[in-house]
């Protein structure tokens, strides 16, 4: 049964890397007809808020990726990690450490000194033979985990390979500190061993700490999962993503008129292929998904693509289906929506121009306010032969019957009579009845705007 998990620190909102982690492990879970566990690591009490947990779980909710499992709280498993540390302790896989901080001073100083890399001589190790100091009174001891000394410890990570390092490299970590609260490292380790994990999936700023992860698990008799480390994710400019590229929140997307569908096809693709296929539906890369096919190398973030994605999956969904969602936008804008042209129509109209939701409200507010064409582009668009023209258009526009075809006569017969060019008299109708001089095919606009609307905006021109 394959097990996967997703362990945010809910120290800040979700972030589009953690987001493709948390997506991954869900896809692989999913594939595989296994489960999948949402564990917050929320030990960095200083650093965890509940906001950010609720961020997680947000934007986990947003993306609509469900776990089968949780959320669990390492905060309340305190009990159980010191269970194990108490276990550890009386099978001599753990022991007490009273070296003070002045004494790890003095050693560190004396290793780099010798060029040497800083770390615990293990002064405080049982070992045969060896006879331990007194513990000095009054100091409470941290516990340190019990490294093997010899051999390699390794594992063939399912994105980066096989990875492998001497244990000589590693000294004998702290597993619990003097007020008793176990360690980041060891919690995820009874974390994965109590809920069965069994891919590992997550970013590879980790690959240091799964060395030490597979001896405790080892020196627990616990089964060492499969790891996959998944290469960090690059902004536009080939940095690593920060907040300086804008949207890293998943939630902001949300904000910034994104679809969740647009940004988990876009996330599929962030590191993962399949062929060339751009374009896929959750079900299908549930289906395709697999951990051989993850680059090693780091993945380069691209606006335009998820912005080419956004206008696919907007289009696709249609303009029905996106009327909540516009009227929603609007609505928190002041916008009744309630007043003007039907919301579906007038989405329809413009959806092939917009990569996102919100510029898809920009566009369209104009039919449900008040508006105010500027002077100057007006003065661009409309020149002084046109004006018996639009006058004209005016009037006819008082019987016309209200439906594109005869408004497009209406418009081709006004510009024939005055000898005009069809954009004199359609560019200053687009300003006049959107303040905008890129619309879509002005008759339809004319059409959309409503005939009492088009004629209250055309009256100030008609004399
Ligand atoms: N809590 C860790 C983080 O947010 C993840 C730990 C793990 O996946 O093992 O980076």
């Amino acid at each position: 049964m394959v097990r996967t998990r997703f362990a945010p620190s809910p120290t800040g909102y979700l972030h589009i890397g953690g987001a493709r982690t948390a997506l991954f492990s869900w896809a692989y879970a999913r594939r595989h007809g296994g489960q999948f566990i949402l564990r917050i690591e929320d030990t960095d009490v200083a650093r965890s808020t509940p906001e950010a947990v609720q961020a997680i779980l947000d934007g986990m909710a947003w993306l609509d990726l469900q776990h089968d499992e949780g959320p669990y709280y390492q905060m309340q498993r305190m009990d159980r990690y010191k269970e194990v540390i108490q276990q550890m302790l009386a099978a001599g896989t753990a022991y007490y450490c009273y070296t003070s901080r002045e004494e790890l001073d003095a050693l560190r100083a004396e290793q780099e000194a010798r060029k040497e890399k800083p770390r615990y001589d293990g002064r405080w190790r049982p070992a045969p033979g060896k006879v331990l100091p007194a513990p000095p009174a009054g100091v409470e001891p941290v516990v340190r985990f019990c490294n093997p000394t010899d051999g390699v410890v390794g594992w063939d990570d399912l994105v980066k390979g096989r990875i492998e390092i001497a244990n000589a490299e590693l000294d004998d970590f702290i597993i619990a500190r003097a007020d008793g609260t176990p360690t980041y490292n060891f919690c995820v380790v009874v974390d994965d061993w109590d809920m069965g994990i069994t891919q590992v999936i997550r970013g590879d700023d980790h690959v240091n700490n799964t060395p030490r992860q597979i001896n405790v698990l080892k020196a627990l008799g616990a089964q060492v999962p499969q790891y996959a480390h998944l290469s960090m994710i690059l902004g536009d400019d080939g940095t690593k993503l920060s907040k300086r590229h804008g949207a890293v929140s998943v939630m902001q997307y949300d904000e910034d008129g994104f679809l969740p569908e647009a940004v988990i096809n876009y996330l599929a693709r962030l590191g993962w292929s399949h062929g060339d296929d751009e374009i896929f539906s959750r079900e299908q890369f549930v289906q395709w998904f697999d951990l051989d096919h993850i680059t090693p190398s780091a993945a380069q973030f691209n606006t335009e693509k998820l912005l080419w994605l956004n206008q696919h999956y907007m289009k696709q969904a249609g303009a029905a289906a996106l009327v909540p969602q516009i009227a929603a936008r609007l609505q928190r804008r002041g916008v009744d929506t309630g007043k003007g042209p039907d919301l579906a129509q007038a989405i329809g109209l413009y959806l092939d121009r917009c990569n996102t939701l919100n510029l898809l409200a920009d566009a369209l507010e104009v039919f449900y306010v008040d508006i105010h064409p500027a002077p100057e582009l007006l003065a661009q668009h409309l020149s002084e032969e046109a004006r018996p023209a639009l006058a004209d258009f005016a009037a006819g526009l008082e019987q016309v019957a209200w439906e594109v075809p005869a408004i497009a006569a209406l418009i081709k017969e006004t510009v024939t009579r005055h000898g005009l060019k069809m954009p004199k008299l359609a560019m200053p109708l687009r300003v006049i009845l959107t303040g905008q001089a890129q619309t879509p095919s002005v008759d339809a606009v004319v059409a959309l705007v409503g005939r009492d609307t088009a004629l209250a905006r055309l009256a100030p021109h008609r004399s």
